[in-house]
């Protein structure tokens, strides 16, 4: 056995570069604590799906009572009580007309879901329509179909023979939204285009990249007079991020099919669900056995999944946190705390932009070797952030605050302060 060696392989990591790998023993609140007594703010919400705070005692409680009854069960054919009342909660209470719920897993199955669902409806029409329209600098996840329908690059050039074509939409970056608008418009033309697949206001993975609520309605408008479907992919914008509960509140649009997971159980245990209008659901329902939606896997509804989402529906539903406080007041009270701290950021030499999307802020560093996921400045930052106890996971160049909707001021503000002195690596 090698020194070292660790059978763990871990996702996004280059284990040849020999960083280390801290052991988390616990979490609470915006924290998390490793087993030699450190306590790590989790400024990044564990990848975006931490929303409340970690092992929020109500979601807790849920998947505590709900192991007491029902662990998995098969969910093809047979149904059990709280996906039955998840599915009619979030048909009801998602400000969009979406009353059917299928669920999966993780966000990149929940993408996978969407893109089948909107293929299978064009399918079962008799209309079969192919292509998939895309937003430029995408991140939909990582199974074949997630990737096809992201940006190409270093992340997946290996697998490029297995990933299907799609029609790529230039994004709307400022004084470029017009010419962004006509590109969706001449590829929603095509016949041939089945849907277009947007992460709205904000471009997460691809650098925190944002754009205008006026700009996402717009494209929705197209998309509906050519018939195009839309998918709202909402798997890193939903449940509050965005400053509402979802992002295209903002842009009072309604989509077709909506990607939900992260957040859907406040970020505790792996569940999405995709949810789809009643015309895609229709094209599906049929006498005829070839017209079935073909998707499953092994944990689809999975009741200790569905039980903390219910508890989490319930956090929003009735608009309270434990404290007494309102889901609106904690997010539009985030929003302002990080609305200071970027602009105390965007005046740090060395910085050399800024943007935030309600809850959420991203910087770039001036970089000398050019920006890019690559960029060396990138471990450089990792390092410097762990060094001092922050989980602030820089993409390329930029570097991003996301935090669960309960971190204090004192925890916010060393953040914001670490990534105003980490610009001294740049010296
Ligand atoms: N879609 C978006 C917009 C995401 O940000 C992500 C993950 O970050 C995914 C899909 C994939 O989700 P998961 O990692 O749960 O598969």
């Amino acid at each position: 056995m090698k020194s070292g060696y660790n059978p763990v392989w871990h996702p996004f990591t280059q284990h040849g570069l020999g960083e280390p790998i801290p052991m988390i023993e616990r979490a609470e609140g915006a924290c998390l604590y490793t087993s030699d007594g450190r306590r790590i703010i989790d400024a990044i919400s564990s990848w975006w799906v931490i929303t409340h705070g970690h092992r929020d005692p109500a979601i807790m409680e849920a998947v505590k009572a709900q192991a007491d009854k029902l662990d998995q069960m098969i969910f093809a054919g047979w149904t059990h009580p709280p996906a039955q009342e998840l599915a009619q909660g979030l048909t009801q209470w998602l400000p969009f007309d979406l009353p059917y719920a299928f669920y999966s897993d993780s966000g990149s199955t929940a993408v996978e879901v969407g893109l089948k669902m909107a293929l299978g409806y064009w399918a079962n029409r008799g209309e079969p329509r192919g292509t998939i329209a895309v937003l430029e600098h995408s991140y939909h996840g990582d199974t074949i179909g997630a990737m096809s329908v992201g940006a190409r690059g270093v992340f997946n050039q290996a697998y490029a023979p297995l990933l299907f074509d799609v029609a790529t939409v230039p994004f709307p970056a400022e004084g470029a939204e017009q010419a962004s608008l006509d590109a969706l418009e001449s590829i929603c033309r095509d016949s041939q285009t089945a849907a277009f697949i947007v992460e709205p206001l904000i471009l997460g993975a691809g650098g925190m990249l944002v754009y205008s609520p006026d700009i996402l309605a717009q494209m929705a408008a197209i998309c509906a007079r050519y018939n195009v479907l839309l998918i709202a992919d909402e798997v890193m914008t939903g449940w509050g991020r965005t400053g509402t509960a979802f992002a295209c509140e903002q842009a009072g649009v309604s989509p077709d099919i909506l990607c939900l997971a992260k957040g859907l159980t406040g970020g505790s245990v792996p569940l999405a669900v995709t949810m789809a209008s009643a015309p895609i659901y229709d094209a599906h329902l049929s006498e005829d056995r070839a017209k079935i939606f073909y998707h499953s896997s092994s944990f689809t509804a999975n009741p200790l999944s569905c039980a903390a989402a219910l508890a989490n529906l319930k956090i929003w539903r009735e608009g309270d946190t434990i404290e007494g406080d309102t889901m609106t007041r904690r997010l539009d009270d985030l929003c302002e705390r990080q609305a200071q701290g970027l602009a105390k950021l965007t005046k740090t030499p060395g910085i050399a932009g800024g943007r935030q999307c309600g809850t959420m802020i991203a910087v770039d560093y001036e970089v000398p070797d050019g920006a890019g996921y690559l960029s060396n400045l990138a471990p450089q930052l990792l390092a410097f952030f762990r060094e001092r106890d922050l989980l602030v996971r820089p993409l390329g160049n930029t570097a991003y605050v996301m935090p669960p909707y309960c971190i204090d001021d004192a925890d916010l503000t060393r953040v914001h302060d670490a990534m105003a002195d980490a610009t001294s690596l740049l010296r």
